[in-house]
């Protein structure tokens, strides 16, 4: 079934031309015709399957051709996000699926300043992109009415519903109108989750899995065992190997991901890093220039694990194992979307080890053991410890100390 098939708006349907969609993805070819019927819906599927278009274009559809109500005066639907850079991501995806029709979204995260928010909201706005934090901070505020909300979305759902937002959601239950519909997407879910998804709806959910690997079917991933200070000199390996690809490291915290950075450009590797401590503007910008292949490599922390979906990531690196397990999904998903095809590897040390069998235990089995040869192991960290043997090791050292007194001064504040 192609997209011109679907009974939904022309203009819609046009857009998903200029998008060039022309088939609908699984997901999308399950979901659709339920969000249309006005269904309760909890899909899960892998990562990069289209999953924000499976639930824009039908509540885009809705909202356009409802002609009951006066349209502009009220939100119609919410769609929850957890973090800035995904709502306004999500928000891109809506404007782009909802151009030309009446249907108005708008997007708002904490950060910045409120106020242009807030004014915005006046506008007659239908779809709100929010992260919970600002979302519930106007809404107490009085600036946010979701009294007649028809449609309620949880995208990353599981972990919306893990953030310890699930007190504020139940409160925020008793503002929403009770018939509404309720949506979540996610590529991960566990039982407790489900349980949690059920309590907050009314009708019977309809569940969509498809397929039973949580790791997307486009992405090939191994893991290497290499130890804790051997690492970097593999990551240096790598990068310098593959200097025409586009790689996204994750590293378990933000001092880390500084130091993975200085680490590779003392190896004369060009890299950006992501992570919690940058302004908002700053990790905008940064995602820009990582999205348009400006700088080839991205070292992240879990915060841009979900969701992200940046074109033509060649590599992912686990440079360290993530400590939750679904984040391992998550991760290795930033690569491989859509049609495209991708690899991932993960640096395991002895200390983690335990780490990658719960990861494995959650996957339900085993990921592919890259057998490093003694010989080419040593290699790699003789080639790159000549280029450290260079390095003042004092300023090393204060660089290291100069961060976790920033970082202190930080959490001071
Ligand atoms: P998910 O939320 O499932 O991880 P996204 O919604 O971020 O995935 O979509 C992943 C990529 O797939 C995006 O770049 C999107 O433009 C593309 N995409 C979505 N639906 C289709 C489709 N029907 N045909 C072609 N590409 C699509
Ligand atoms: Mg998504």
């Amino acid at each position: 079934m192609k997209f011109s098939d679907y009974r939904i708006n022309e203009d819609i349907k046009f857009n998903l031309e200029q998008l060039g969609f022309k088939k609908p993805t699984d997901i999308q070819y399950k979901s659709i015709p339920a969000i249309l019927r006005g269904e309760d819906v909890l899909a899960i599927a892998q990562t990069g399957t289209g999953k924000t278009a499976a639930f824009a274009i039908p509540i885009i559809h809705k909202i356009h051709s409802d002609k009951s109500s006066k349209r502009t005066d009220f939100i119609k639907c919410i769609v929850m996000v957890p973090t800035h850079e995904l709502a306004l991501q999500v928000n891109e995806v809506f404007e782009k699926i909802a151009e030309k029709t009446r249907v108005k979204t708008l997007c708002i995260f904490g950060g910045v300043e409120q106020d242009a928010q807030i004014k915005s909201l006046y506008k007659g706005i239908d779809i709100v992109i929010a992260t919970p934090g600002r979302m519930f901070d106007l809404q107490h505020q009085g600036a946010l009415d979701l009294s007649k909300i028809e449609i309620l979305v949880l995208d990353e759902a599981d972990h919306m519903l893990d953030l310890g937002f699930i007190k504020d959601i139940r409160d925020m239950q008793r503002f929403l109108p009770k018939n509404r519909q309720t949506l979540f997407f996610s590529a991960t879910i566990n039982e407790h989750i489900k349980k949690l998804a059920y309590s907050l709806v009314n009708n019977a959910i309809r569940i969509q899995i498809s397929p039973k690997d949580p790791v997307s079917k486009n992405v090939q991933h191994a893991v290497a065992f290499i130890e804790m200070d051997d690492k970097r000199f593999f990551l240096e390996r790598i990068l310098k190997e593959h200097a025409d690809k586009k790689v996204l490291v994750f590293v378990r915290t933000k001092v880390r991901a500084e130091r993975v950075a200085n680490a590779m450009s003392r190896a004369e590797i060009k890299t950006l890093t992501m992570h919690s401590d940058k302004e908002h503007k700053e990790r905008l910008q940064v995602l820009e220039a990582f999205k348009k292949g400006k700088t080839k490599v991205l070292i992240a922390t879990d915060i841009n694990a979900r969701g992200i979906d940046i074109p033509n990531v060649d590599f992912v690196v686990n440079y360290d194992l993530p400590d939750v397990a679904e984040n391992y999904v998550h991760r290795v998903g930033r690569t491989g979307r859509g049609d495209q095809k991708g690899q991932a590897i993960s640096f395991c040390s002895t200390e983690e080890k335990p780490t990658l069998k719960t990861i494995e235990t959650f996957l339900t089995k085993p990921i592919h053991v890259i057998d490093i040869e003694k010989e080419d192991y040593l290699e790699t960290v003789e080639f790159a410890n000549d280029t450290i043997l260079k390095e003042d090791l004092q300023s090393l050292l204060k660089e290291a100390e100069a961060l976790e007194q920033k970082l202190k001064k930080k959490k001071k504040k």
